[in-house]
């Protein structure tokens, strides 16, 4: 499924983001950047070393990455050029500020995009696995987060890819694009 904010062409793709086509991927990581499951674990499987040292760099000068905040380093053996690392919330309740931590981690991953001049990139679902975001709620605040940057900015990625790993998650963030985008 595709439509279009502005000038930039949005896709939600069901998928390995490992295997994205794109110049930048970006990893659900966790604060510490050290290796986990899920997508941050396939990530790094599949990028190797130059990844995991990038990490322990930014982890000794800066002592990792806040929650809502993102990270850039090297794909190493991945197609994509470059990796971000975002941090997302852990769902609590919905009123511990878990929206608006998403949201900033959609958005922060596209100024750090924005910064390297990358003109195409993908995310996967951040939060709804280990981190326990509701899919349904997250999608939503994932695709309003990326239209209000794109409509915002100048220079955002001509491309921007949602992969999503399993059908119920692909459905959830389908379904997210009607409400947001009405179609
Ligand atoms: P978090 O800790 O932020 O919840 P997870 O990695 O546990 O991150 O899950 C986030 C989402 O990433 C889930 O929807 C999970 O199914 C998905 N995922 C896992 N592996 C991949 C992959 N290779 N490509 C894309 N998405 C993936």
């Amino acid at each position: 499924m595709q439509t279009q904010i502005a000038e930039t062409n949005l896709e939600l793709i069901q998928g390995d983001i490992t295997k994205a086509q794109v110049e930048a991927i970006v990893n659900a990581a966790n604060s510490a950047l050290v290796g986990g499951g899920g997508v941050d674990g396939a990530i790094r499987r599949a990028g190797g070393d130059a990844i995991e040292q990038a990490c322990a760099e930014i982890r000794s000068s800066e002592g990792g990455c806040p929650t809502g905040k993102a990270v850039i380093t090297p794909g190493g053996n991945l197609h994509a050029k470059y990796v971000i690392h975002t941090v997302g919330p852990v769902w609590e309740d919905g009123n511990s500020g878990e929206p608006e931590l998403l949201a900033s981690c959609y958005q922060e991953s596209l100024q750090l995009a924005i910064e390297n001049d990358i003109q195409s990139i993908a995310f996967p679902s951040i939060s709804t696995g280990i981190f326990g975001y509701p899919t349904e709620k997250a999608a939503v605040v994932a695709l309003t987060a990326v239209k209000e940057l794109v409509l915002q900015s100048n220079a955002v990625p001509s491309t921007i890819q949602f992969i999503l790993f399993d059908e119920a998650t692909h459905t959830c963030y389908l379904d997210a694009l009607l409400t947001v985008f009405g179609k």
